[in-house]
C-alpha cells in the first residue's frame, strides 16, 4: 500500500536546533544566553499596547498590518511599497526563497551563518550552495562572487554575521554589488543591524535605493526585545516587496505583535539606550575575553564567538555548570549572547576558567 509521500528533498531539511533554557539549579540564579535574545523585558508602554490588543483576539488580525506598514515607513523615510512585514525576519528568508527559486535554482551564502538558511533553502527544493567563512569569521565576498552560476537566484549576505559576530563595510558590500549579475536578488540580513559600531558601517537604506536587487530583513526580535512575538520586515524595491507580500502567510503577523512593533517603534529612543548599554557591555565581554587569553572575533552583533572545534561540548557544560547556557555547534564553536552584566560576569570567569 502506498502512503502520501512529501517531495524527496524533504528528508534532506537539516533541523533547526533551538538554543535550550538554563539548566535550573536550585539557590543558582542561571542565564539564557544561547538565542541571541535581548535580556531586557518589553517597555511597560509596549506591554500596555499588547494587552489592549488581547482584547480583540476573537478577531483577525489586519491582513495588511497597515498601521505597521505606516508607522515602518515614516520611521525609515520609505514608501509602505517598499516594506513587507512578516512572521519574524525568518519568515523574510522563507518567502524570498519562495519567491524567487525555482526547484534546483541555486541560493549562495556564507557558512557558518544563519542556520536557518539551509532549512529555507532546502524547504522550497532549491539547492544551497554554502562558501566558507574567512579564519577570522568574515564573508568571504570574492568567494561568494566567484559561487554565482547561471543558476544561481539568490545571495545572502549576514551581517553582522550569526553566528561569528564580524560585519561587512559599506565598501565591501559596494564591491560585491558590484560584481553580481542584475539580475541575481541580494539579500541583506540586517537582524543586527543596530549593534554594529564599526568604521564605514553598511547604510542599508541608502544601498537599496541604489539597487534594484537588493533586499534588506531586519527583525523585532533582537534590538526591540520582542523575539516572542514573531515580527519582522523587509525593506526592498516595490518589485520585489510585492512578491513577498504575495507569497506571504495570511493573517502571519498578529493583532498583538503589530501592537507590540508599532508601540516599540514609538519608543526607539529608550529601546535604544538599552542597545546602547548592550553594545558598552559586548566591549567589556569581548576586552575581557582577550585578556583571558581568548582570540574572539569581532563582535558587531549581540553575541560573542568562541572557535572551540572539539572542544565545544566541554565548553557548553562548563558553562551550563555555571548557570549560563550558550549554542554549542557540534565539532566548530559556540555562540553565546550578551545579557546583562551578571551573567557576562560569569561568561568571562567560566571562559577565564576554561581555557
Ligand atoms: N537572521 C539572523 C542572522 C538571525 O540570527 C535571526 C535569529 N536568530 C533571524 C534572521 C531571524 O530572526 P526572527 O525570525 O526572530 O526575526
Amino acid at each position: 500500500m502506498t502512503t502520501p509521500q512529501p517531495r524527496a528533498t524533504v528528508a534532506e531539511i537539516p533541523p533547526y536546533v533551538a538554543g535550550k533554557p538554563p539548566t535550573v539549579r536550585p539557590g543558582m540564579t542561571s542565564y539564557k544566553l544561547s538565542s541571541n535574545e535581548n535580556p531586557y523585558p518589553p517597555l511597560p508602554g509596549v506591554v500596555e499596547a499588547v494587552q489592549a490588543g488581547v482584547a480583540a483576539m476573537n478577531r483577525y488580525p489586519d491582513m495588511g498590518s497597515a498601521a505597521l506598514y505606516a508607522a515602518l515607513a515614516e520611521t525609515f523615510d520609505v514608501p509602505a511599497d517598499d516594506l513587507s512585514v512578516a512572521t519574524g525576519s525568518v519568515g523574510l528568508i522563507y518567502q524570498l526563497v519562495q519567491a524567487f527559486c525555482d526547484p534546483g535554482d541555486e541560493v549562495v551564502f556564507a557558512w557558518r551563518s544563519f542556520e536557518a538558511y539551509p532549512i529555507a533553502v532546502t524547504a522550497a527544493a532549491a539547492t544551497a550552495v554554502k562558501v566558507p567563512v574567512l579564519p577570522d569569521g568574515r564573508h568571504d565576498l570574492e568567494a561568494m562572487a566567484a559561487a554565482i552560476t547561471d543558476r544561481t537566484k539568490v545571495v545572502l549576505v549576514c551581517t553582522p554575521n550569526n553566528p561569528t559576530g564580524p560585519a561587512v563595510t559599506q565598501a565591501e558590500l559596494d564591491a560585491f554589488l558590484a560584481q553580481v549579475p542584475s539580475h541575481v536578488l541580494v539579500v541583506v540580513d540586517e537582524a543586527y543591524v543596530e549593534f554594529v559600531r564599526m568604521a564605514d558601517p553598511v547604510d542599508g537604506i541608502a544601498t537599496y535605493r541604489r539597487h534594484e536587487n537588493v533586499v534588506l530583513t531586519r527583525t523585532f526580535s533582537k534590538a526591540y526585545g520582542l523575539a516572542g512575538f514573531r515580527v519582522g520586515y523587509a525593506v526592498a524595491p516595490a518589485p520585489i516587496a510585492a512578491a513577498l507580500r504575495a507569497v506571504s502567510l495570511p493573517f502571519g503577523v498578529s493583532t498583538v505583535a503589530q501592537a507590540a512593533a508599532i508601540a516599540s517603534l514609538e519608543r526607539r529612543d529608550e529601546l535604544f539606550e538599552r542597545v546602547e548599554a548592550l553594545v558598552v557591555e559586548r566591549t567589556r565581554v569581548v576586552e575581557g575575553l582577550r585578556a583571558a587569553g581568548w582570540d574572539v572575533p569581532e563582535a558587531q552583533g549581540n553575541f560573542v564567538w568562541f572557535d572551540l572545534g572539539d572542544r565545544t561540548a566541554d565548553f557548553a557544560a562548563a558553562a551550563d555548570a555555571a548557570g549560563i547556557t550558550v549554542r554549542p555547534f557540534a565539532g566548530e564553536g559556540a555562540r553565546v549572547s550578551i545579557g546583562e552584566p551578571e551573567a557576562n560576569d560569569r561568561l568571562i570567569q567560566v571562559a577565564a576558567a576554561f581555557r
